[in-house]
């Protein structure tokens, strides 16, 4: 049976590797608003002109245009595969409003995954990493240096580069967001009794199991 989900998880904590993974591995369709929003004014469809003229005097588009595309995007065949829903919904009315699009469709939500992380844990982890300039391989000024320093194991490169928003004042700025845009929504689906907690924390491959064992469950 497919299923459809909608992952949640802080920057950092791999959702984006997780829904590649699903995308991948299940065939799954991720359904990013931005993607479809994007989509749509470049097909030039009615509700995509909409948006493009919204989005052109600079105002947000509306709950309904949003609505709009996602409900013709969900008619789509491949949305059979099941979807996992990316950046949407945000509000409390847009998951009402959500399940009253699917459940018109005879489509619903089997599951809202979070990807739990300890602000600390994630604070220690994202302020030491930097990667190789010229082959990418990543490092860790506490958990993996390279084994001659200053030197990558991999391409010998001697060029290392961080990213400037790495830092502990830019990770918790990225967590309060976080919480800002998920805190309405999940009393929403904990009412539903639908929201799954998994480890954020873990290795990708543990996430990705853990991930696996809710959707076979
Ligand atoms: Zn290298």
């Amino acid at each position: 049976m497919a299923l459809n989900i909608i992952l949640l998880g802080p920057p950092g904590a791999g959702k984006g590797t997780q829904a590649s993974r699903l995308v991948e591995e299940r065939g799954m369709v991720q359904l990013s608003t931005g993607d479809m929003l994007r989509a749509a004014v470049a097909a030039g469809t009615e509700i995509g002109l909409k948006a493009k003229a919204v989005m052109a005097a600079g105002e947000l588009v509306s709950d309904e245009i949003v609505d709009g595309i996602l409900s013709a995007r969900l008619d789509e065949d491949d949305i059979g595969r099941g979807f996992i829903l990316d950046g949407y919904p945000r509000t409390a009315v847009q998951a009402a409003s959500l399940d009253r699009l699917l459940a018109a469709k005879g489509l619903k939500l089997h599951h809202v995954i979070e990807l739990e992380v300890d602000e600390d844990a994630l604070v220690d982890r994202i302020t030491g990493r930097f990667t190789c300039a010229r082959c990418n391989t990543p490092y860790h000024d506490r958990y993996k240096l390279p084994q001659t320093p200053g030197v990558c194991d991999v391409c010998g490169s001697t060029e290392f580069k961080r990213r400037p928003d790495d830092n502990e004042e830019a990770v918790r700025t990225r967590m309060a967001e976080y919480r800002a845009k998920t805190a309405p929504i999940l009393p929403h689906y904990q009412a539903q009794g639908i929201v799954r907690r998994v480890d954020g924390m873990a290795t990708v491959d543990e996430v990705s199991a853990a991930i696996g064992a809710i959707l076979d469950g």
